[in-house]
């Protein structure tokens, strides 16, 4: 099993227990970690700790083994207010949740949100336009030193990486010439790298 599937098997068992042992506000500390680290390694808590990530991976290989379609990321979500507009409600969530000490149940909403989002439509849609902790995280890795670059030496342009990036991360440039790597928006899921024929991701 690759290194990347331990971490995310390991992280969701203690996800599960602090659920059981009802301390899953424990996971906003691990998540206020990770945010303050993906300044330096960008989305690292997407592709490695997130527990909802995780799930939806089962559920979009799945998919992809069955060859079931789904539907693309509809256009009016492409419109970065929306993204920002959920972000500022969850953040109105968290303030009353501290404030009042008030459990409102935001992650397992989300967690349920993801999973119904990935049957439906391809992952993208809820990593790159709707996940609050997506976007937080995709501000903060703007600062981000470690990211995965494209040689654009050995690529033949095939166009594979930009298929089937969960995040919309990869996108052509202005003249369509050759694929770019979008620093904040990639989730360190490694699934590009697998797919490029001439090893030019690193
Ligand atoms: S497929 Fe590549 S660019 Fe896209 S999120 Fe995964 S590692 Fe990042
Ligand atoms: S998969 Fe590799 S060769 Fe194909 S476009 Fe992406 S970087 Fe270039």
């Amino acid at each position: 099993m690759e290194k990347r599937k331990i971490v995310q098997l390991l992280t969701l068992v203690l996800f599960a227990v602090l659920i059981v042992i009802g301390k899953i506000q424990l996971w906003m500390a691990i998540f206020g970690v990770s945010l303050l680290l993906s300044t330096y390694f960008g989305r690292f808590y997407c592709g490695y700790i997130c527990p909802i990530n995780t799930a939806m991976e089962l559920i979009d290989d799945n998919a992809e083994k069955k060859k079931r379609k789904r539907n693309q990321v509809p256009k009016v979500f492409k419109n970065p207010i929306i993204r920002y507009a959920i972000l500022i409600l969850f953040l109105g969530a968290m303030v009353i949740v501290f404030k009042t000490g008030k459990k409102l149940p935001v992650l397992p909403i989300l967690f349920g949100s993801g999973i119904i989002i990935t049957i439906f439509y391809k992952p993208e849609f809820w990593h790159r336009y709707l996940c609050p902790y997506g976007a937080l995280l995709s501000i903060f890795s703007r600062l981000n030193k470690k990211t995965y670059m494209i040689h654009n030496e050995s690529c033949i342009k095939c166009g594979k990486c930009v298929d089937i990036c969960p995040s919309d991360a990869i996108a052509w440039d202005d003249k369509k010439a050759y694929p770019i790597i979008i620093k904040n928006e990639c989730l360190q899921c490694g699934k590009c790298i697998e797919v490029c024929p001439t090893d030019s991701i690193r």
